[in-house]
């Protein structure tokens, strides 16, 4: 088989959701060529980055994640202004959970050692600020922070897609890339199709999502720790008057409830009357084989009492109105994949995945790292460290958390919850 045409690329990205184009974006705004390759349609629904709403919140209780959202709202806002409207929608972000929650302690302290300003609320305060919209239990609490918001996913990836095919960014779409190999003696890559194509570049990008674990696996012969689980997203109706109260323009915040079971929610935006509540947690799955089902006895069993308890009367918990599937793509500690392929690919070419359910916020400067990272070998404002492969050899767990329990809450549910 010939490589297609005589063009190198400086980079091959492969894999178009929200992480391959911002790798892309910010690898061809820094002048180099580029190619951005994509296994089913551009802007499909069969991986993590579709969609209708995405949360951004700095609130994080690992002490590393918060600089990286403030530099993507940062880069969210840039990227909005060359494109020319927004994907993004600001709001407050309201954290909940009992006031002894370590990982709601940590986020508060996160929070204000990067100077985001937070407000620890007694339950009376959270009701009256959101006009009755939040009943916290006895001992909760909520931390309001006015750095949170509303991200349109399918129309975020469109927009980092077309910004770099303004830069001169080659996409492909309809393209699974089977094979990735290093040259020879003059280096560079070469990366095969399942159709049999070819295309060489100097280096290259894996940013595969549910996927990395098997194409990392066919290609480099390194078996990641990265887990698929099927998730489902579910929209249930808001009872009659209350609409306004849950509207970004009523002051409705983007929301997590902390503990067991992990809730996050948005602001009634995308289906007028609906409002999006969710569990944080899936089921493992094979990406090519997924059997589409929504486990509304999941739902039923943990989202719908979670509402009684703490919106009680106001939505209608008896099914969801409207459902949505997804993939996360979980590591053992929650936390990203940033790093070089290794073994044989070496250095030219970094893998980034296992984005485990709260990447999206972040595909802006997972874009600008990645592109340091292939281009200068370094990245430089963020603990590329926690990132590593390595981490796993070290532990299988990875990176040690103070909250455990609260990391394996969001993994795949044990049998006994099945
Ligand atoms: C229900 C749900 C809710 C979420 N909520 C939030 C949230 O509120 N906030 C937040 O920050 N994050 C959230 N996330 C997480 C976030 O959406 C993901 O972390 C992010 O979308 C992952 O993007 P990705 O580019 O790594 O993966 P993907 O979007 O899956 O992109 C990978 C792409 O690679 C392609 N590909 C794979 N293999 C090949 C191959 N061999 N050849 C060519 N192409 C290939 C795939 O087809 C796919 O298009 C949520 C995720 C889900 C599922």
């Amino acid at each position: 088989m010939e490589a297609s045409g005589a063009e190198v690329f400086d980079v091959i990205v492969v894999g178009a959701g929200i992480m391959g184009s911002c790798a892309a974006y910010h690898l061809a705004r820094r002048g180099r060529s580029i190619l951005l390759l994509e296994q089913f349609d551009l802007l499909h629904h069969r991986g993590s980055s579709h969609g209708e709403s995405r949360t951004i919140r700095v609130t994080y209780p690992e002490p590393y994640y918060p600089a990286m959202v403030l530099e993507s709202f940062r880069l969210w806002e840039e990227a909005e202004a060359e494109a020319g409207y927004r994907v993004l929608t600001r709001t407050p972000h309201l954290d909940v959970g009992p006031a002894g929650d370590r990982c709601l302690r940590l986020a508060v302290e996160n929070c204000r050692a990067n100077s985001v300003p937070v407000r620890v609320l007694a339950p009376a305060e959270v009701e009256e600020m959101f006009s009755g919209a939040f009943t916290l239990p006895e001992g909760w609490i909520g931390v309001l922070s006015e750095c949170g918001g509303v991200i349109k996913p399918t129309k975020a990836v469109a927009m980092f897609q077309a910004l770099a095919m303004r830069k001169g960014a080659t996409l492909k779409d309809r393209v699974e890339v089977v094979e990735i190999k290093k040259e020879g003696a003059n280096g560079g890559i070469r990366v095969a199709t399942k159709g049999g194509h070819q295309f060489r570049g100097r280096k290259c990008v894996v940013t595969a999502g549910a996927w990395t674990r098997k194409l990392v696996e066919a290609v480099a012969g390194r078996v990641l720790p990265i887990q698929p689980l099927h998730t489902t997203i579910c929209y249930w109706k808001i009872r009659s008057g209350h609409e306004e109260a849950f509207s970004p323009e009523g002051g409705f915040p983007t929301f997590a409830s902390y503990g067991n079971p992990y809730i996050y929610g948005t602001p009634s935006l995308e289906y007028p009357g609906l409002i999006k509540i969710a569990l944080h947690e899936g089921y493992p799955c094979d990406p090519d084989r997924r059997n589409w089902e929504t486990d509304l006895g999941l739902q039923a069993r943990k989202v719908a009492p979670w509402m009684e308890q703490v919106m009680p009367g106001l939505v209608d918990p008896v099914r969801p109105a409207m459902t949505q599937s997804c993939m996360y793509s979980m590591t053992p500690d929650g936390d990203f994949v940033i790093d070089f392929a290794g073994g044989e690919l070496g250095e030219d070419v970094v893998v980034a995945g296992g984005f485990s359910g709260h990447g999206f916020k972040m595909g802006p400067v997972i874009g600008r790292v990645v592109a340091d990272l292939v281009l200068e070998g370094a990245a430089p404002g963020v603990e590329l460290e926690r990132f590593r492969l390595r981490r796993f050899e070290e532990d299988p767990k990875g990176n040690a958390k103070e909250f455990e329990d609260q990391v394996r809450s969001h993994g795949p549910p044990s049998r006994s919850s099945l």
